[in-house]
């Protein structure tokens, strides 16, 4: 195998075989690591929101058969991929073994978070997790990672609990891209649909930081619309169902120079396309987006925007959103609201 294949993880795909470890149905996650890998013990995991209301949807919201599949999937995949919505999460941990090879500067001992998917990352859970009621998005575990030459991860930091960190860190390249894409264009307006949740609630602080002047947020209902008006994070709080485009617009009214979608609940994209301004961008950072939904509802609409799927790196995001986080107390207020005790 080339270097660039072996640095990406592609060695430790099973099936089907060349394809790169995100693609993959399955993975190898044997805790014993090759030269140049790290393992880590996990210590939680955060499984990102658009997966985990899927698993608790189709559960009936019973925590016991969310645990079951979660297990389920980690022993068939070798990783935490929801087959449905295909997207992972992250991890925290501690460094148990880093190979002489790794060029990643980290340290036995080093608590780190992982800033790469886990659906790319090989894990295994060895405690059943025991700790987890299933109820939560983030779940106690105990088990191991492994990372590869090209992962990315970021060492904790000591002035924040670990489970903060880990809900900031998860959702770390929404605030990174909205501040690009604000910075580049020079926009004035933006709009957030999901504006109370994590990423929202850090994607409206990145674009007041980034020179945005008219900041409205969407929410679901009037309970949140008095969280997000408390937290002070908008000029313009408007209640709307998001997978409702009309009501998106009606709600929204002058559309919007830049709109980011951080719902965890598939059908946001019509409504999102609606509200931006020709010319304008929209960000998906949803991991519940249809690229056909929002491809042909754009072109259905006539709408001239630009839209870009929300990276979930970018250089410097986890300190960025961390510095957000420390920096806000509107962020601090509604994002403490959704991280367990
Ligand atoms: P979150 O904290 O749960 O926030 C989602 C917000 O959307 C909540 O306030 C939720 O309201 C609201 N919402 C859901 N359905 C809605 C609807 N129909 N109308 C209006 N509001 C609605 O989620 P998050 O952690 O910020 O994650 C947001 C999205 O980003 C998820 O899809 C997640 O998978 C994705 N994500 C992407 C990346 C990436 O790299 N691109 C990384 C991590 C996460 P309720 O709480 O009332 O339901």
């Amino acid at each position: 195998m080339d270097a660039v294949g072996r640095a990406l993880g592609v060695h430790r795909v099973l099936e089907p075989v060349g394809v790169l470890p995100q693609a993959a149905l399955r993975l190898d996650p044997d805790p014993a690591i090759g030269p140049d890998e790290v393992r880590v013990s996990v210590q939680r995991l955060n499984l990102d929101a658009a997966s985990f209301r899927q698993l608790s949807e189709s559960c009936g919201g019973d925590g016991a058969a969310v645990r079951a599949a979660v297990l389920d999937i980690v022993a068939a995949r070798g990783k935490m991929q929801n087959p449905v919505t295909g997207s992972g999460g992250m991890l925290i941990g501690t460094v148990a073994a880093v190979g002489p090879g790794s060029p990643l500067g980290l340290r036995v001992g080093d608590r780190v978070a992982t800033l790469v998917s886990l659906t790319l990352t090989p894990l295994r859970i060895t405690d059943g997790l025991a700790r987890w009621d299933g109820r939560s998005e983030q779940v106690p575990a105990e088990g191991t990672a492994v990372l590869f030459a090209r992962s990315v991860a970021a060492v904790l930091p000591d002035d924040l609990p670990d489970p903060v960190a880990l809900a900031v860190l998860d959702v770390c390249g929404a605030p990174a891209v909205t501040d690009r894409v604000v910075r580049r264009s020079g926009a004035r307006s933006v709009l957030v649909l999901g504006a109370a949740g994590k990423s929202g609630c850090l994607s409206l602080a990145a674009a007041r930081a980034a020179g945005a002047t008219a900041l409205t947020g969407l929410v679901r209902d009037e309970r949140e619309a008095a969280a997000l008006r408390a937290a002070g994070l908008a000029d313009r709080v408007v209640v709307a169902d998001a997978t409702d485009p009309l009501a998106v617009a009606a709600a929204v009214g002058e559309p919007a120079a830049v709109t980011v979608v951080c719902v965890d609940a598939p059908g946001a994209e019509h409504g999102a396309v609606l509200a931006t301004a020709q010319g304008g961008t929209v960000v998906f950072f949803s991991m519940a987006t249809s690229f056909a939904q929002a491809a042909l509802g754009a072109e259905g609409m006539a709408a001239d925007v630009t839209m870009l799927i929300g990276n979930g790196y970018a250089p410097g995001h986890a300190e960025a959103a961390l510095e957000l986080y420390r920096r806000s107390a509107g962020v601090r207020a509604l994002l403490d609201a959704r991280v367990p005790a």
